[in-house]
């Protein structure tokens, strides 16, 4: 008798992650969402990416965006959230647009802005912060501590994700007087649950004060959990708005060339499993300032990090990308490979200025420095793809940059809803100095 396989849409298994740095044991989803790190240091890694069916592809114009990223994500999640919760959770983070504009051409803007922070780590923050109060539900008293280093809008959008959640509390780092005046009382002024420390620091000692706490054997009872890109419930769902791109642009029947305005290296981390998961794009483009680590690396194949240095696009300001080793494991750090789909370009301040400058003039559009610096690689690259459409992400809304945009367009930008809400709210913040500090904030009540 032939074996007739059960038609289901969700498949009972259960994705196994293991450690980049290959001396960990393989866990599961929850327990790769809630140790952030593996204890050997290394990013957790899917075992497996399985292409979505050619079906799902056929017929993707015609699927809800909540359907696209339920059969986009459950591989990742397998049997250890049920379908409905799942759904539920999706629908939950997916509660505003993502529109594309056309700017240009064949020039698209993603705007991904629209979420509650007005910054597009809203998706991952508000996906994370639903799987672990999902994870805690059952568990009575034990409380998580969420911590993440910000070097501008992750932290806001980790507070606003993670507020009020039941049995999680969140600590934010963030560099002091690096951070715009928005994003700061974004992450300053909610209270509850949220706490804010200011880091007389750059944005990596921030985050050399997060890796440090994980791998710090007396705080293994805090139950620390990281919300930074490297956390897969974070890091995963920005696959989605690749796939919600090429739904809205499908008709075209072109090639697609994205350009992601690159920091930490996780939003075109998660593109570039959409693609092996059978999504049809051409070629990405990491757009970066001029923290230009990666882009050096494709030039002479020698990865050397450098401290970070300040720039107009700040949450951009990251000398070692915590993500481009999951790329370099997709491409089995094979260099030329590599290079076939992926091309890294680096702008200064006054070429993203002139950018910005170019997109109003020729369109009205306005753009920030960081979708700014997503169009200038953009257009560097489509001078190889002719026939292709480009799409930049535009990661945040003009307002959260308004010390640039307002002054280089002359223009006056009104504020929207979620952004007046914040400004007159009192700022709270903790300021610290060394590990030492942050340790001692995290044994407070004892
Ligand atoms: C975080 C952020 C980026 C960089 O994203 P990565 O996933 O870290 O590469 C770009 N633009 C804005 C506005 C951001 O907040």
């Amino acid at each position: 008798m032939a074996y007739c396989k059960k038609y289901s849409a969700y498949s009972y298994i259960k994705m196994k992650y293991y450690s980049l740095n290959h001396n960990a044991p393989k866990v599961s989803f929850q327990e790769a969402l809630i140790q952030g790190l593996a204890p050997d240091k290394g990013l957790y890694f899917p075992e497996s990416l399985t292409p979505i069916s050619s079906d799902f592809f056929d017929k993707i114009e015609t699927l809800s965006n909540e359907e696209i990223a339920f059969q986009a994500i459950q591989q990742f999640v397998g049997d250890e959230i049920p379908e409905a919760n799942l759904r539920q959770i999706i629908t939950e983070t997916l509660c505003f647009d993502f529109p594309l504009v056309k700017v240009e051409n064949n020039i698209y803007s993603l705007e991904l802005f629209h979420g509650p922070t007005m910054a597009f780590k809203d998706v991952g923050a508000r996906f994370m912060s639903r799987c672990l109060a999902y994870f805690n539900s059952d568990k009575k008293g034990a409380k998580n501590t969420v911590i993440v280093a910000t070097s501008g809008d992750t932290g806001g959008a980790v507070a606003s994700g993670f507020l009020g959640v039941e049995g999680v509390d969140v600590v934010i780092l963030y560099p002091s007087g690096k951070v715009s005046d928005i994003q700061e009382r974004q992450l300053t002024t909610l209270g509850q649950n949220i706490t804010a420390l200011e880091v007389d620091g750059v944005f990596d000692d921030c985050q050399d004060m997060v890796k440090k706490a994980f791998l710090d054997e007396s705080l293994n009872y805090k139950n620390l959990t990281s919300a930074n890109s490297i956390n897969i419930a974070r890091w995963l769902p920005q696959m989605f708005y690749f796939f919600f791109a090429y739904k809205q642009l499908k008709s075209e029947n072109k090639p697609l060339i994205f350009s992601c305005p690159s920091g930490n290296f996780g939003n075109i981390c998660a593109g570039i499993i959409a693609k092996k998961l059978g999504l049809p794009i051409e070629h990405f483009v990491a757009s970066t300032n001029v923290n230009d680590t990666v882009p050096r690396f494709l030039e002479d194949g020698l990865y050397d990090p450098k401290p970070s240095e300040a720039t107009i696009s700040n949450a951009m300001d990251v000398g070692n990308p915590s993500n481009f080793i999951r790329i370099q494991e997709m491409y089995k750090n094979d260099l030329s490979e590599f290079k076939k789909d992926f091309s890294s370009f680096s702008f200064t301040d006054a070429e993203t200025e002139v950018a910005l400058q170019t997109i109003y003039k020729n369109s009205g559009y306005i753009a920030e420095p960081h979708g700014a610096v997503g169009f200038l690689g953009l257009k560097k690259e489509l001078q190889n793809h002719p026939n292709s459409i480009g799409i930049f992400l535009e990661t945040a809304h003009p307002i959260k940059f308004l010390d640039v945009v307002e002054p280089f367009l002359n223009v006056k930008l009104p504020i929207p809803t979620q952004i007046e809400s914040v400004l007159n709210k009192e700022k709270l913040s903790i300021k610290i100095k060394t590990y030492e500090d942050f340790k001692a904030y995290l044994k407070r009540n004892e």
